[in-house]
């Protein structure tokens, strides 16, 4: 049998630590109660408040979530606008156009769930994608995609000109009667936002924002690094992540359950491949100059796992080192759209030995070739590789690639990242070591929200600094 009974799994494991609730059908997603299976330890406990305040949010989910009778007045509001105030108890919402590739969307969920927790919002996600086919509904009693007929139409095409953007908003001096006479707020986070788009950053929503019932965000990408230099959210913030480091990953276990079918994309090839290796390195190759293979990526690749000493060389004299039975194993997880770096590495170690006496094992799930973002199956491959990605012991990942940061990120591993090549040329050094397992913040803001002038936020707290990958990038430490 591939699982142990669930009654011999002590219950706290099972719930990660009491960040998950008991009382799902376990058989309708099998991955929430299971995936800690998989896992040696939780790598950071979830706080004592953490947990009280996704209590308090799965109540909130549940009490005006699709399907209530304050969903159906909040929806019929936005119908027929008119203006009649929200009054204080009445729900709030905030609906997600998450979009881009599977990471970038996992990212953008996960900040918006954060930024929905902190200012009391009910998290809807726009159902236009395939999030609803790979991910279980992570609130009890209720679903967190929009419905259908959603009066706001044409979701994916609002942008940061429409009327009711923030962009605007912020830009008038009575804001604040304005926002009671829009249908909802128009928050624009896409990477080529403007300056008055991401004064959304530093914004105290008690001053207008709170008065919109409904906002409509779009982002794809990872904002949670912001929500740390907003004071207005600091102190909540503290109490929730006493430590810093570890937020995308606990949010992260907090949501994505995978759905059966891709829960068993991940479980027989963890079975198959991985499970009875002495260790695991996984290493993911994004590249960002087209589908063609590269000389200089394969070369970087080398470099780096081998001045990391994360694989051993190989021997080229023969007769070889005799390989012991019982030698140690270690299992090389690849994913990539090519499979010709995954050929490469496979190929050096199986036609030397190592000099180590170790055995190296080569496997990659799938090679698309091409992104092809939105269709169902290749999405479920996608997040599939993520969730192996994180359950390996070590890893590379790809400069840039909010792939790879989903993937070291569900595993709690601080990886190591190769820089982007520029020129076509292997960069020197190949990879580092990253300071912590936290994604990069792509498109930050360059403001300082207490001094209200224009700053190097990665200089402003301790523990947000800028990314290895990317020097203007944001990440926590
Ligand atoms: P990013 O572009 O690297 O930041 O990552 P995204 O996940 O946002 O977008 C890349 C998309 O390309 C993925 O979601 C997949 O659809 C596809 N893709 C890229 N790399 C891989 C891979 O290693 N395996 C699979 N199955 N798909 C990939």
């Amino acid at each position: 049998a591939s699982f142990w009974p669930l009654a011999t799994f002590a219950r706290q494991e099972k719930l990660l630590g009491g960040l998950l609730v008991p009382g799902f059908d376990e058989r309708s997603c099998l991955s929430r109660y299971r995936s800690a299976f998989y896992h040696k330890n939780l790598t950071r406990s979830p706080s004592a408040h953490l947990i009280e305040r996704l209590r308090q949010h799965e109540a909130l989910q549940r009490r005006c979530g699709p399907g209530t009778e304050a969903y159906r007045a909040a929806a019929a509001r936005l119908r027929s606008w008119r203006r009649n105030g929200t009054k204080d108890g009445v729900c709030r919402y905030l609906v997600l156009v998450p979009y881009r590739g599977l990471g970038n969307r996992i990212l953008a969920v996960a900040s918006a769930f954060l930024y929905a927790v902190l200012t009391d919002r009910v998290l809807l996600l726009n159902g236009n994608t395939s999030m609803g086919e790979i991910f279980c509904e992570p609130f009890p009693g209720t679903s967190w995609l929009l419905p259908q007929h959603f009066p706001i139409s044409n979701l994916q095409n609002l942008t940061g000109d429409v009327r009711e953007s923030y962009r605007n908003l912020v830009q008038n001096d009575s804001a604040a009667s304005l926002v009671s006479r829009l249908p909802y707020v128009f928050v624009d986070l896409d990477h080529s936002c403007t300056y008055h788009d991401k004064l959304f950053f530093c914004d105290d929503e008690r001053q207008f924002l709170r008065r919109a019932p409904w906002l409509v965000m779009r982002t794809d990408g990872y904002f949670v690094p912001a929500l740390f230099l907003n004071p207005a959210h600091q102190d909540e913030l503290d109490r929730m992540f006493p430590r810093k480091d570890s937020v995308f990953y606990l949010l992260a276990h907090y949501l994505f359950h995978p759905t059966n079918k891709v829960w068993g994309l991940i479980t027989r090839f963890h079975s198959s491949y991985l499970r009875d290796s002495d260790e695991r390195l996984g290493i993911q190759v994004r590249v960002f100059d087209g589908d063609t293979p590269f000389q200089h990526i394969l070369d970087q690749i080398l470099a780096c796992t081998s001045q990391e000493h994360l694989l051993p060389d190989v021997v080229t004299q023969e007769p070889p080192r005799l390989s012991m039975a019982g030698a140690r194993s270690k299992v090389v997880l690849m994913t990539g759209l090519s499979s010709w770096y995954y050929e490469n590495i496979r190929w050096k170690y199986w036609q030397s030995a190592t000099a180590t006496g170790e055995v190296v094992s080569v496997y990659q799930p799938s090679h698309e070739e091409h992104q092809l973002s939105g269709y169902t199956t290749h999405d479920m491959k996608a997040v599939a590789e993520m969730y192996l990605l994180g359950m390996t012991d070590k890893i590379v990942t790809s400069g840039w690639s909010t792939f790879g940061y989903v993937g070291h990120g569900l595993g709690g591993l601080t990886p190591w990242i190769m820089f982007r090549p520029e020129n076509h040329t292997t960069p020197y050094p190949p990879c580092r070591r990253a300071k912590s397992m936290e994604p990069c913040m792509h498109g930050p803001p360059f403001y300082d929200c207490r001094a209200k002038h224009g700053a190097d936020t990665g200089k402003l707290v301790p523990h947000v600094q800028h990314c290895e990958d990317m020097s203007w990038g944001l990440k926590l430490v």
